[in-house]
């Protein structure tokens, strides 16, 4: 697998598809990849001539006190899984290839970013905005892929991409989940043993509020009640934040009435997981 370093190298490489009329499929991650990613490699493959992969940690979506400097790296156990999925190139950019010491441009989403882990990780969605235009920019892909596990960061991009007429695709992609549950994420090799059995309360509360939305529960502080109730039975789980809002511009809401967002963020021991469903009705 080909591991492009700069952006130099990558338009080159793109530029000879495009005169071949190719179409191109874009994937950002940060790398340590799992059958999350690879799904979305897949699915790009399936509708794309080309797909490249980013993987970058970029480093202005992370907090002062947040994992930046330990996030798991794996350029060439990344380069079989992409390989294999269907990836024509990785793009992976070093910080100061992306961010030269004089930069000073950056993309913000205002309102939508408000909530959520927006309120969590102050400058999160900049980072993510300021990245993602980039990228769209170097690559120029047709279509990009994000996953439905990081449901936020989904409906800022389409959101981004709409007011700031981005000629790109979106795509979301549905969460893929270990056999137990535990949404897949490269932060769960963080997870001790004991932990990695707490995360599973997660999944178990969303499913918990899926049952009482099915049986037609409309208050949502109820159904919060009953999602914080089943987390604080595990005794090494931490709420960061449980909340229900508009599925479209995640705005807050008391009843259920039109497609709705759970989300939510755990800490078990150290590590913040997140997971998320939408209850469409
Ligand atoms: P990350 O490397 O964690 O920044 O994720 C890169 C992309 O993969 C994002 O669009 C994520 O939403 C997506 N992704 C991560 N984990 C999963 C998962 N378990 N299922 C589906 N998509 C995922």
């Amino acid at each position: 697998m080909k591991v492009i370093k700069t952006i130099e190298e990558a338009r080159r490489e793109i530029g000879i598809w495009r005169k071949q009329g190719l179409t191109v499929g874009l994937v950002p991650t940060m790398g340590y990849l799992h059958n999350g990613h690879k799904s979305l490699i897949e699915k790009a493959k399936a509708e794309n001539d080309k797909v490249v992969v980013s993987v970058f940690v970029n480093p202005i979506q992370f907090g002062p006190t947040e994992d930046l400097d330990k996030y798991p790296r794996d350029i060439e156990r990344d380069s079989v899984i992409a390989e294999e999925a269907g990836a024509s190139f990785i793009f992976n950019p070093e910080p100061a290839e992306m961010y030269k010491s004089t930069f000073s441009t950056y993309v913000d989403c205002e309102g939508i970013t408000e909530g959520l882990c927006g309120s969590k990780r102050p400058g999160h969605f900049q980072g993510v905005c300021t990245v993602v235009s980039k990228l769209f920019n170097i690559i120029k892909p047709n279509r990009a892929y994000f996953g439905e596990k990081d449901a936020q960061q989904l409906a800022v991009i389409k959101r981004m991409v709409r007011d700031l007429n981005f000629d790109v695709e979106i795509v979301p992609c549905p969460i893929v989940r270990e056999e137990d549950g535990l949404a897949m994420s490269s932060r769960n090799v963080y997870l001790s043993q004991e932990e990695r059995r707490a995360a599973l309360i997660l999944s178990k509360s969303l499913t918990r509020s899926k049952e009482l939305l099915k049986n037609g529960e409309k208050e949502t502080k109820k159904i919060l009640e009953e999602i914080i109730k089943v987390i604080e039975t595990e005794s090494l789980s931490k709420i960061d934040y449980v909340e229900i809002v508009d599925s479209e511009d995640l705005a807050p809401v008391s009843t259920v009435e039109k497609p709705v967002l759970i989300a939510l963020a755990v800490f078990i021991g150290k590590v913040r997981l997140i997971d998320n469903f939408t209850f469409i009705g």
